[in-house]
């Protein structure tokens, strides 16, 4: 766990009981694995509030990658990646919609563009938008700062005309190849870094069977899975969110967001 040095003052102090609070607070989840995520990212300016408004009301949040859900120790995160897609979207829209069912979308720059009906489909349906980089290149890690910057400054200008305004909580890189670079810039621009703990995998089409499989024995290690709505035949993954998602209920388990 990172911990943070040279806290000072009434600030600190209260910056420091915060820390406490949320440390007791995810001890006791069953998900104790992801206290070192909520605790590293508790840095003073994590308790700026949200930016729900338009593009001008940007708040920083924190830069540290989030896997945490905000509907507690039971809540899931549901995150679907790569699109949004003409097939493909309209269908987990309308699957989410019967399971009542809240998610995160991250969707790329060059998906945005070009179905802008589609994401404000996404935003009028009490989603959430996240910035997935304009083209999806899984080497960012490896490339220019001013690459890193221009792919994820300009998705976040595409998803915002997209939308008609409405801007992405949330930044994930491209198979995961955050920088440090890259989370502070997200972060700077009110977009909170985001992690999974459950990959179903269902990119390779491995079958529903495989993808609910994946679900249920991996949900203990933490509350963020991860889907996709685009790059392929997704007929798989809509299958297994079918069956997936009133599982879940039964478990016991709610569906939320993850905590900015
Ligand atoms: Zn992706």
């Amino acid at each position: 766990m990172e911990r943070r040095g040279g806290v000072r003052g009434w600030y600190g102090k209260m910056a420091g009981a915060a820390l406490a609070v949320t440390a007791l607070a995810v001890g006791a989840s069953v998900w104790t694995a992801q206290a070192d995520a909520v605790n590293a990212g508790s840095a003073p300016q994590a308790s700026a509030p949200a930016a729900p408004g338009g593009a001008g009301d940007v708040k920083r949040v924190s830069k540290t990658i989030v896997h945490a859900s905000d509907a507690g120790e039971r809540g899931v995160n549901i995150t679907i990646d790569d699109g949004p897609d003409p097939t493909w979207t309209p269908q987990v829209l309308d699957l989410l919609r019967e399971h009542g069912v809240k998610a995160t979308f991250c969707v790329t720059g060059i998906q945005a563009q070009a179905h802008p009906d589609l994401v404000k489909d996404i935003v009028a349906a009490g989603h959430r938008l996240c910035d997935h980089s304009v083209s999806h290149d899984t080497a960012m890690d490896r490339k220019s700062e001013a690459y890193q910057k221009k792919e994820i400054l300009d998705a976040e200008r595409m998803i915002v005309e997209a939308s008609g305004g409405v801007r992405p909580m949330y930044y994930r890189a491209p198979g995961g190849a955050f920088t440090p670079y890259s989370r502070e810039l997200a972060a700077s621009r009110g977009m909170r870094p985001l992690g999974w703990n459950v990959d179903t995998k269902d990119f390779e089409q491995p079958g529903a069977d495989a993808i609910v499989a994946t679900v249920e024995e991996e949900i203990a290690n933490g509350p963020t899975v991860l889907f996709h709505d685009a790059g392929g035949d997704r007929s798989q993954t809509l299958d297994a969110m079918r069956r997936i998602l009133p599982w879940l209920k039964e478990q016991g388990y709610t569906f939320g967001f993850p905590v900015r």
